[in-house]
């Protein structure tokens, strides 16, 4: 049942997610990704960065040559926590160094020894704070994170919210979500968003999934909910790479067309730093490569820009 008509628009925007390549051989792969995805002119795209800093030196790099080799605008994730402010400080200002304008600004997880989150006694207290400090560095234009179905440690849902609206209040201009399955799950929560005041763009992150058991064990830390049709298609194809591969592309095709329908127009797909996926969700979205777009225009065949 389509919930609001009027809001179906043929403008889509998606943007990219990557994590640092760890050896040579990863990074060419992702290079070759980042130029296939190139075609699909993404709004930006964004480079992880690893709980505590653990991936610090190859983001940079990764955003670096982001900067030096493509126009694409990047962001680069950062964390505050395990931390003190100076630390942090300091590689936001080497990301400015580096051309970089664009900030996920986000908490980080505690290490699993220490349980419970606790910031570090001269850090920040929480990604609203990290958000708040960022601002004053330079004029990042700063993404947040968002819990359609609540990060764990909330207390309730709408004091996730109030967080959420913290974030955003403190300077970020937008939020990307935890991936969810249900579209109904992130529809929901957007109406609960906007009946809290909030009107700050919420993108959904959208997660191909490949791999069912990380994504499993992934979702039972961060509170995402796993539907059990999704556990039942992928029963018994643990040793089936191939056969899992089209089914995360249906899966996400399918959410991703839902929330089209929904009058969603804005959609961040977690990559897995792999271009197929993500190609084969935006081709379903509408989205065509710059080249095909323009060989159309001068055809003049009227096609709209992103048209299917
Ligand atoms: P916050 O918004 O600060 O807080 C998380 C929750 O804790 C809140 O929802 C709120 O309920 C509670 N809380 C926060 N502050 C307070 C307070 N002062 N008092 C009471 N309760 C409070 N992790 C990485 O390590 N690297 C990444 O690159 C990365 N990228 C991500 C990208 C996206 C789009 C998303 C959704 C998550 C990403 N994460 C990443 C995971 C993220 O670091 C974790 O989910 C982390 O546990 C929370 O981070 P946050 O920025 O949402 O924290």
């Amino acid at each position: 049942m389509i919930r609001n008509p009027a809001l179906i628009s043929d403008r889509i925007r998606v943007s990219f997610e990557f994590f640092p390549p760890k050896t040579r051989e990863h990074e060419g792969a992702l290079w070759h990704t980042i130029e296939r995805l190139t075609a699909m002119q993404p709004d930006f795209v964004s480079v992880t960065y690893g709980a505590g800093g653990s991936t610090q030196d190859r983001t940079l790099a990764t955003l670096r040559r982001l900067a030096q080799r493509t126009e694409l605008p990047a962001a680069g994730h950062l964390t505050c926590v395990g931390k003190s402010k100076a630390e942090v400080d300091a590689v936001a200002r080497d990301y400015w160094a580096a051309g970089i304008r664009r900030i996920v600004a986000l908490r980080g997880d505690a290490p699993a020894a220490q349980g419970r989150y606790a910031p570090h006694p001269e850090g920040y207290r929480d990604a609203a704070d990290l958000v708040a400090g960022l601002t004053r560095i330079g004029d990042f234009d700063i993404s947040v994170a968002a819990y359609p179905e609540s990060h764990p440690d909330s207390p309730s849902p709408e004091a996730d919210l109030d967080n959420l609206k913290r974030k955003l209040d403190a300077g970020a201009r937008r939020a990307i979500t935890q991936f969810f399955f249900e579209p109904e799950t992130y529809l929901r929560f957007m109406d609960r968003a906007r009946a809290a005041g909030i009107t700050a763009p919420i993108i959904p992150g959208i997660l191909p999934v490949t791999n069912f058991r990380t994504v499993q064990e992934f979702a039972k830390r961060c509170g995402a909910s796993i539907p059990a049709w999704l556990a039942r298609t992928f029963e018994g194809l643990d040793e089936d790479p191939a056969t899992r591969e089209l089914i995360a592309a249906t899966v996400a095709v399918d959410l991703c067309l839902k929330l089209q329908t929904q009058g969603v127009t804005d959609f961040h797909i977690y990559t897995l730093n792999r271009a197929e996926l993500t190609l084969a969700i935006c081709h379903m979205l509408g989205l065509r490569s710059g080249l095909q777009r323009r060989r159309h225009r001068s055809h003049g065949e009227g096609m709209a820009e992103q048209a299917t």
